[in-house]
């Protein structure tokens, strides 16, 4: 089923299903989208990620490490060899963990609003007088 929101669409997205019916697997291999959703069928081969999911895992990755670098020389006056051998794994590990999710996402979104050939698909508006007690 489609989803109401954009939310609903982009969580399906960053957990790797299909983000118009939320069943079918977006990836045929790691990072490799599949041509069609195998339960809705929808045309996947619009998706143009390119680099995007790259930018957010490293943004976000870099964003999450500053903190822990700056705790780990302040408060534990950690010196440089020490601070790569938890740092570099650790980044390397967090990257490599985002970056399906951030793919998925990244197809969720363009999926929604109808980018690069993708149909733009919307439940029909509930009209406001249907919400009312009656
Ligand atoms: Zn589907």
């Amino acid at each position: 089923m489609i989803p109401a929101t954009f939310s609903a669409a982009l969580l399906r997205g960053v957990r790797s299903r299909c983000p118009r019916c939320g069943e079918g697997s977006l990836f045929r291999k790691w990072l490799k989208p599949r041509e069609r959703c195998p339960v809705c069928t929808m045309d996947l081969t619009p998706q143009r990620a390119d680099d995007f999911p790259g930018y957010i895992a490293m943004i976000v990755t870099g964003h999450l490490m500053a903190p822990l670098i700056i705790a780990l020389s302040v408060d534990y006056a950690m010196g440089p060899v020490g601070m790569l051998a938890i740092v570099v794994p650790l980044a390397i590990a967090m990257m490599i963990g985002m970056l399906q999710p951030a793919k998925g996402g990244v197809i969720a979104t363009q999926w929604w609003f109808g980018m690069h050939g993708f149909v733009k698909e919307r439940l029909p508006e509930v009209p406001a007088e249907d919400n009312r007690a009656g």
